[in-house]
């Protein structure tokens, strides 16, 4: 159905578009945005009956609603909220408290990430050293974050050839690169070394003792990333998490009112504005491919869309081994996709309740600051990295790394009045699995964690829904449940995602192109690869 017509079925099989989008994720939507922008004729494809792929708002239980997958804003480009006019569509985030709040075994908890000094007392309770130590561990970290941001509306250079890179573009980048690396001061070079190959415990140990908080910096490390915390390349991830901001606060994460469907449908909102159709309910068994170039899809339906050009954002995986026959592609780039790594071992329940969790370490069920912020549950590098051998050996940790955000303390469009919400977000389940048989056991594994620290929890649950990373493939086309559309490993990022010689958002095939996640700066609500992939796709049509 179209959006905005709910009864009337789109039919436009003869009109030649200029592009045609495959998902309505929000990268979807922001490349359409930036196409229609230009004056393009956009339209975009979805499968389900929502758009916002990852990023969306739904009733789970009757009366409650809450952000299916994705659950929390910050990477979210504030280019791209500007360009699309997205606050004057209603989107309204709101920042947290203070970041988290660890709750410990011992009764005692952290709460990290408010104001430095506060935090400091905080983190001072369990080490005075790393309370002295984390205003110059914060300096670094955000010297890092910033070369990082530099590149996150950028299209990396391409790599090849005998010249190491492709072309005088890429040779632009490469020495733009360079030079930035240069103008470093040796530790900061030191540092972008360390985050790309080292591990986040690694990367931690060096500059803390007390293990809440290396176990609360080291959250962002496992988040989406099957591995422990000590494996290489690890202390990226965790790096990945802090370029983000909330209404101009760098660092901060927040919540959108309405949940994260409210970013997409503001973003929806814009492209019928620009003049996107936006096709629900139809999901593309194909894409058609003449003399070598992609010209369009085709619908399940059987319905043909032509076009100049299609745009990808579904996973990379998912494009070159289920919506293109392999003889259309040049078998190397068929073996390196097969190769490519999906997985992220991720979790993901909404509950309903009928009080807040009273917690052992800060008792009340009266909404108070630690309701508001991201609760990690036992946060420390020993525990994640436990649970992913348990993982490894048994497709599920019998302590699973489990973080708690409940929205409704600040958002009262998602319950009844009164009652509350709650969305977990859990870490090492093996995303090859058995998950029909391994769920039921996730569960109350997910549930044993929650209630070992507020002892209310069992009894106050209305309902739930739960995701294993097999229902996030079935139900949102994340292969291998991957909420990143793969891996963000060194080998996957940059100018190698997703594959080496193909980062510009542009596959093998003439006039297919990548916008979604899989593509450079990767996963999370960002709009990055979606505006990237806007300027290439214009570079090339216009
Ligand atoms: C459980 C979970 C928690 C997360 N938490 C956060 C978080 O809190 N904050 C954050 O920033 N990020 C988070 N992420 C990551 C983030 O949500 C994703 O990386 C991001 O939303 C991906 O956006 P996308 O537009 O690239 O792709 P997607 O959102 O995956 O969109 C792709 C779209 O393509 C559609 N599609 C698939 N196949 C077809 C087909 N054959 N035909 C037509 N359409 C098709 C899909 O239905 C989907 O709508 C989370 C992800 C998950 C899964």
């Amino acid at each position: 159905m179209c959006l905005g017509e709910p009864l009337k079925i789109c039919h436009m099989p003869s009109e030649r578009l200029d592009v045609v989008i495959i998902g309505a994720g929000h990268n979807g939507l922001t490349c359409a945005c930036y196409l229609a922008a230009a004056g393009l004729k956009v339209r975009v494809v979805e499968r389900r009956a929502v758009v916002g792929g990852a990023a969306v708002t739904e009733e789970f239980h009757p009366g409650f609603r809450n952000s299916t997958a994705s659950y929390t804003v910050s990477l979210l480009n504030p280019k791209v909220i500007r360009d699309l006019h997205l606050a004057e569509h209603g989107l309204r985030v709101v920042e947290r408290p203070f970041s988290n709040f660890v709750p410990l075994p011992d009764g005692r908890s952290l709460r990290f990430g408010g104001d430095l000094a506060s935090t400091q007392a905080e983190v001072a309770k369990f080490s005075a050293r790393d309370a002295e130590r984390l205003p110059a561990y914060y300096a670094r970290l955000d010297r890092l974050a910033e070369q990082l941001k530099q590149w996150v509306l950028q299209a990396p250079p391409e790599l090849g050839g005998p010249f190491v890179v492709e072309g005088w573009r890429d040779l632009v980048a490469g020495a733009k690169l360079l030079l930035q690396f240069g103008r470093l001061p040796r530790e900061g070079q030191r540092d972008l070394i360390d985050v790309f190959t080292k591990s986040a415990g690694d990367w931690l140990d060096s500059w803390f003792e007390s293990e809440p908080l290396k176990g609360v910096l080291g959250w962002d490390s496992v988040v989406g990333n099957y591995a422990s915390p000590y494996a290489p390349g690890s202390a990226y991830v965790l790096l990945h998490h802090c370029f983000g901001e909330v209404n101009g606060n760098p660092g901060k994460w927040g919540h959108a009112i309405g949940g994260m469907g409210a970013i997409t449908q503001a973003m929806a909102a814009e492209a019928r504005a620009r003049g996107v159709q936006i096709t629900v309910d139809a999901p593309v068994a194909r894409v058609r491919v003449e003399g070598g170039s992609a010209v369009g899809v085709e619908l399940e339906s059987g319905e043909v869309l032509h076009a100049r050009a299609v745009a990808s954002n579904v996973n990379p995986k998912l494009l070159y081994q289920r919506l293109l026959p392999p003889t259309n592609l040049p078998a190397e780039f068929v073996e390196a996709i097969g190769r490519y790594k999906c997985g992220s071992g991720s979790f993901r329940m909404n509950v309903a309740l009928s009080e807040l969790p009273d917690f052992r370490a800060a008792p009340g069920t009266r909404a108070q600051p630690h309701h508001g912020s991201g609760i990690v549950f036992d946060a420390s590098l020993p525990y994640m990295d436990r649970a992913w051998h348990d993982a490894e050996a048994h497709g599920c940790s019998a302590q699973p790394i489990v973080e708690m955000l409940i929205p409704s303390v600040v958002d009262d469009t998602l319950t009844p009045r009164g009652l509350h919400v709650a969305s977990l977000f859990c870490q090492h389940f093996g995303p090859e699995a058995d998950w029909s048989e391994l769920k039921p056991v996730a569960i109350e594994r997910i549930f044993d964690v929650v209630n070992a620290h507020c002892p209310n929890f069992r009894a106050s649950l209305l309902g739930y829904r739960a995701l294993s990373p097999r229902d996030l493939e079935d139900e949102f086309g994340l292969i291998g449940g991957d909420i990143f559309h793969g891996q963000l490993s060194l080998d996957q990022l940059f100018s190698m995602r997703p594959v080496m010689g193909y980062a510009r958002y542009r596959g093998p095939l003439k006039g297919l192109y990548h916008c979604g996640s899989g593509a450079h700066p990767g996963g999370g609500v960002t709009g990055a690869p979606g505006h990237n992939a806007a300027q290439e796709i214009l570079r090339d049509l216009r």
